[in-house]
């Protein structure tokens, strides 16, 4: 029985309320905020309509440490779940240290003013968290989330040292637009316009953004498609936590339209976060883009098809070579009769009630600050199964 304060109205924070709504024994008092609470409220609405629970919302600016923090000293959580932005991440750990609260996320901090995401920032806050005697958990969303308790979950039971590991994270679905992300396009468009990076042998290797491509044959009927190597924050800490770890890297599917559509803004400047002056204000380009681009949400219903992520790994075990691939497939239909989503934000939004629901029932407990595959995979891979995000293991 427990006490969880959700910040984030968005797709995601949407898809983890409805998931913890379905889990009443755990999560015994959910309590919702954000920038925009008519938001909050319309989450409430389908919730209590779906489930029957009831959903406290509120308005508060995350941006602003005090203001959550009297939240905090209000409602009193075991712990905040943050589903805001990326920026939103080092104000609501400060504000969980100030208010005595357990915190974690789904994404990696990122500057507002640098399209750059690291984790130094976050580990930076180890000693105060265990000073706290708090925890902090990062990044329990999908990609971060489930592909490092996917390797967790290889390195405990079917390698002694995995040299190489693929994350493939493949949205095979199509929502009919010409253009438009799955999640916060400016969060979105930022990422995938860095340039490449992979870890092999000791060291991070860097490439032209979306200049490597390699085709890989996806399973259950979703087929051939062409993935591109980017950088993506899992990696930072998978090479210090997965033993033997020769290369690491990262790969995302893109259609051709898309890139395309992407290619032609960027050559215009529309994806810039360079704020220009438009007729006497400022404007960052990125920003304006985000507000005409379709919202996220508007594609539940449109979109059709299947996601697949997961991971490939080759390593060693009882002096044998292995080749493992462990994945998820979801339906972007199904997730969106479920809880109103699609498939991008329900694989994020389910990893996040696990990831708090193995935090409040004490099956992952620690003080300091923490990532995925620190903790034992098992009862997460057990919950991934029963709460709608089933997971498949084949030897290649
Ligand atoms: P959305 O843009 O749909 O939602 C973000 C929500 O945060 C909005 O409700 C927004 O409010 C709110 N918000 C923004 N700034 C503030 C603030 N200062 N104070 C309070 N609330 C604020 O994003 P998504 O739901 O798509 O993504 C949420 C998070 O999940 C992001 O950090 C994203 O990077 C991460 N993510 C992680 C994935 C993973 O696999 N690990 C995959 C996909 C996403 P408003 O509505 O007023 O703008």
């Amino acid at each position: 029985m427990s006490k969880v304060l959700i910040i984030g109205a968005g797709g995601v924070g949407s898809v983890a309320v409805h998931k913890c709504a379905q889990v009443p024994e755990v999560f015994s008092e959910i309590h919702l905020a954000s920038r925009t609470k008519s938001k909050c409220d319309a989450i409430a609405a389908s919730v209590k309509e779906r489930t029957g629970v009831d959903v406290s919302t509120y308005q508060v600016d995350a941006d602003n440490v005090a203001e959550t923090v009297t939240l905090l000293k209000q409602i009193k959580p075991d712990l905040l779940v943050n589903l805001a932005l990326p920026y939103q991440d080092l104000p609501l750990m400060d504000a969980c240290l100030e208010a005595g609260v357990n915190y974690m996320d789904t994404a990696n901090y990122e500057p507002p003013e640098e399209a750059k995401f690291e984790y130094k920032w976050q580990w930076a806050y180890r000693e105060r968290f265990e000073q706290a005697g708090l925890t902090a958990l990062l990044g329990s969303g999908f990609d971060p989330g489930v592909t490092n308790v996917f390797a967790a979950h290889a390195m405990k039971h079917h390698f002694d040292e995995i040299h190489v590991l693929d994350i493939i994270d493949c949205n095979a679905g199509d929502h009919g637009q010409a253009f438009a992300t799955n999640f916060n396009p400016e969060i979105n468009i930022r990422e995938i316009t860095q340039r490449g990076r992979y870890w092999e042998r000791g060291e991070w290797v860097e490439t032209d953004p979306l200049s490597w491509s390699m085709d890989y044959e996806f399973p259950e009927g979703i087929g051939h498609k062409k993935c591109y190597l980017m950088y993506h924050e899992e990696l930072e800490s998978l090479v210090m936590h997965i033993k033997g770890l020769k290369r690491a890297r990262f790969w995302m599917t893109f259609g051709d339209q898309y890139l395309t559509h992407l290619r032609v803004l960027e050559g215009i400047g529309m994806t810039s976060i360079e704020p220009i002056d438009y007729k006497g204000q400022q404007i960052q380009p990125l920003q304006f883009l985000k507000a005409v681009l379709p919202e996220p949400g508007s594609l539940g219903p449109l979109t059709k098809g299947r996601t697949c992520i997961g991971n490939v790994m080759t390593g060693i075990k009882d002096g044998k070579e292995k080749k493992l691939y462990v994945y998820n497939i979801c339906s972007h239909e199904d997730a969106y009769e479920e809880v109103g989503s699609q498939a991008i934000s329900y694989t994020t939004g389910v990893p996040a009630m696990i990831g708090a629901m193995m935090l409040l029932t004490g099956k992952w407990s620690g003080k300091g600050v923490f990532h995925m595959e620190q903790f034992d995979p098992d009862p997460f891979m057990e919950a991934l199964n029963k709460h709608g995000l089933p997971w498949h293991e084949v030897e290649l």
